[in-house]
């Protein structure tokens, strides 16, 4: 008894699905431009190594949603005949527009072979494809055809053989459609397994969860369950606000990029034949000379940008700090000791204040990374270092998570979710600290303009980013040698098309972001401010030990005998050889909170004699000059450098755990950093003052 095979040929018009048919048939179905009988689909018989084979010639489509007669056609066969083997008929000299349909039979998941036609039209396009590593990527079986020659038949009839006796396996690669439809997609699609199970076993439920959202008429009918029907349009309501667009248009874009970026990853082009607008800015933002520098530049751009703009609103912030703490200092009696007053001005004010004051760089900041993730830049900013991640043995995808990184790692951490091969996550998660965060910056926005003279404040900020930047590579490398060896899997870098960023979605990312920083301040920053100033102020020393001694030298003596300054005084030995003394030290304890305590922690420790100042002179700069008088630029570098590599904060090191599911890997961070940290400082600093 011959086994029975069903095979169905999909394809665009006109990409040879009728001389595939004829080819395998022997049949001679008319060829060529036939308008207006596309939608029947046509059935032959044939025999080929004990196999009987039924084709199906379907309409051709360019896609598969329920638009046309053909792609309903075309889709129910595909779905309710469940044919063994789906061939798609790409036509391979048009690559990019055929394999958008390619890509939707991925995701619904059907044994699939992609037969690139036309390859000899492709061939004198000057088109060379890696097969081998494009089919890795789509998880299907390539084979190269000329349908009008008959050429490819033998090589496609054993795929096609080989196709059907295969087990299905679980696809690796998904397309990712980006954080905010992932999570409305993860929402969906447990309640179509709980409440739709008919459908969901005849379905990929994860392709059923994207139809949803995209709105498919004919699958929406099918559902009845009406929770499920309200998430959804909940789901596409939020998309639509965050986007400012219609979510299928969203989800095509990201289909787009999705073959956009295999493409660039496989395909050579020996002719130059680029047409479209994003083509023509990628032929430049993506060119192997220019790339780099206009990506680096960006970069420079933005952190002069936080800078210089940000400078205004900070100083009106400082400003109204200043008059705040003068204004609650005056309600007690000038030199009063009340303990009340100095928990106001010089905890709550100067610690929560000192935070606050950077909210407006931090907006900048996340503004500029809202607007390059929105235009499509961000995709290209991790293609652009492809090159490189592979020179250091992951992917340039694990470079997105590195770039959310710049505004916190907490997000960033749960980004490598996108990473498949769990080497690789690992390696990305452990360096994501060095990316420079929100909260870090607050550090160098302190150091820098006491330190640094005007034209320099630009170029020293982006030279700490990319000090991280490059410690994180050389830490990659590293491990990816050493306990995190193995090989990478390639797979897909999407890149969207370019869009001009909405108004909205820019400033609900940026408020998103900001709104996390200020709930930080008004919390955590707050509980750790009091707590410091307590340690801080107490115990306090007797009357007697303070008699004779001016205002500055009686609060370093109070400082000295609080539980914080014994601390700190503890740990200077080992803090000396850093150019750090026992007050940076209590500043670094508290940083491990929170990397902005750090700030309000020295604001804290200098403020207290600046309570009784009539000017209602601002804390900030009045920290700056302290630190100015108390401290050479060599110190500000070291304690910016230090405060870059050392210990994660808290936050991080418990989303560490919660990720890799191990405490182990959350204090190898930890502790790898902080001595990495400690090394590269001692040089730096050791080796600065033999020259400075
Ligand atoms: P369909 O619309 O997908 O069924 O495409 P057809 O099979 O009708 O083919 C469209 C046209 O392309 C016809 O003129 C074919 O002869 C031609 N054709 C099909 N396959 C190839 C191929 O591999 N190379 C070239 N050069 N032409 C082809
Ligand atoms: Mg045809």
């Amino acid at each position: 008894m011959a086994k029975k095979i069903t095979i169905a040929l999909a394809g665009n018009p006109n990409s040879g699905k009728s001389s595939i048919f004829n080819m395998l048939t022997g049949a001679r179905q008319h060829v060529g431009n036939y308008p207006g009988v596309t939608v029947e689909k046509k059935e032959g018989l044939f025999k080929y190594a004990g196999y009987k084979i039924t084709a199906v010639d379907l309409p051709g489509t360019y896609s598969l949603t329920a638009y046309s007669m053909e792609e309903l056609v075309a889709r129910t066969f595909i779905i309710d005949e469940q044919p063994d083997v789906v061939v798609d008929i790409v036509d391979s000299s048009n690559i990019e527009r055929n394999l958008y349909l390619a890509i939707q039979l991925i995701e619904m998941d059907v044994p699939l072979i992609l037969a690139f036609n036309m390859s000899d039209i492709a061939k004198q396009k000057g088109l060379v494809f890696d097969i081998e590593q494009l089919s890795g990527l789509l998880e299907a079986r390539i084979v190269s055809t000329v349908g009008s020659k008959g050429k490819g038949k033998t090589e496609l009839l054993n795929a096609i053989i080989e196709t059907a006796r295969q087990e299905k396996t679980e696809r690796i690669h998904k397309i990712n459609y980006g954080d905010e439809i992932e999570t409305e997609l993860a929402i969906i699609e447990p309640l179509i397994t709980n409440t739709e199970q008919q459908l969901a076993e005849k379905y990929n439920s994860r392709w059923l969860a994207v139809k949803l959202l995209e709105q498919d008429s004919e699958i929406t009918e099918k559902i009845r369950n009406k929770e499920l029907l309200e998430a959804v349009t909940t789901s596409i309501e939020h998309l639509r606000t965050i986007f400012g667009d219609e979510p299928e248009i969203i989800i095509a874009d990201r289909r787009y990029g999705f073959i956009s970026g295999a493409c660039q990853e496989t395909i050579k082009s020996t002719v130059e034949a680029r047409h479209s607008r994003s083509d023509m800015i990628d032929a430049v933002v993506t060119n192997r000379t220019l790339g780099l520098p206009i990506f680096l530049l960006l970069m420079y751009l933005v952190f002069f940008l936080t800078f210089k703009l940000g400078e205004y609103p900070m100083g009106w912030l400082e400003q109204f700090f200043g008059w705040a703490g003068a204004t609650i200092a005056n309600f007690w009696p000038a030199g009063s000791e009340s303990w009340l007053k100095s928990l106001l001005v010089d905890g709550v004010i100067g610690g929560v204040g000192g935070v606050i004051v950077f909210l407006p760089n931090i907006l900048l900041l996340f503004l500029a990374i809202a607007l390059l993730e929105d235009s499509g830049y961000m995709a290209r900013a991790a293609f652009i270092m492809d090159n490189i991640m592979h020179k250091i043995g992951l992917h340039g995808k694990s470079f997105i998570p590195m770039l959310i990184g710049f505004g916190c790692s907490i997000p960033a951490i749960m980004g490598t979710r996108i990473l498949e091969n769990r080497r690789s996550r690992l390696t990305t998660i452990m360096v994501i600290p060095l990316m420079s965060c929100g909260a870090k910056l607050t550090i160098y926005m302190l150091i820098i303009p006491a330190f640094f003279p005007h034209q320099w404040r630009g170029p020293v900020l982006w030279l700490i980013y990319l000090t991280g930047i490059v410690l994180a590579i050389i830490c990659i490398k590293v491990l990816r040698l050493t306990i995190f060896r193995g090989e990478t899997i390639p797979f897909v870098m999407e890149l969207p098309p370019y869009r001009m960023p909405t108004l909205n979605s820019v400033l609900i990312h940026m408020w998103q972001r900001g709104w996390m920083y200020l709930r930080k301040a008004g919390t955590i920053i707050l509980a750790i401010s009091i707590i410091l100033w307590a340690a801080g102020s107490y115990p306090k020393p007797g009357q007697k030990s303070l008699e004779g001694l001016n205002p500055e030298q009686a609060q370093q003596t109070k400082l000295r005998y609080s539980v914080i300054g014994r601390f700190g005084q503890a740990i200077e030995p080992v803090l000396k050889p850093l150019g750090f003394d026992w007050k940076i030290g209590t500043a670094l304890i508290g940083a491990t909170a929170a990397k902005e305590v750090f700030v309000s922690q020295l604001a804290i420790v200098y403020a207290v004699n600046e309570t009784t100042d009539k000017s209602g002179k601002s804390v900030a700069p009045t920290l700056r000059e302290k630190l100015q008088a108390n401290y050479t630029p060599l110190t500000g570098f070291c304690i910016m450098l230090f405060c870059l590599i050392s210990t994660p904060c808290v936050a991080t090191v418990v989303m560490t755990r919660q990720e890799t599911n191990s405490w182990a890997w959350a204090f190898f961070q930890f502790l790898g950093l902080t001595a990495l940290a400690y090394t590269l400082t001692f040089i730096v600093y050791q080796f600065g003052s033999l020259i400075v």
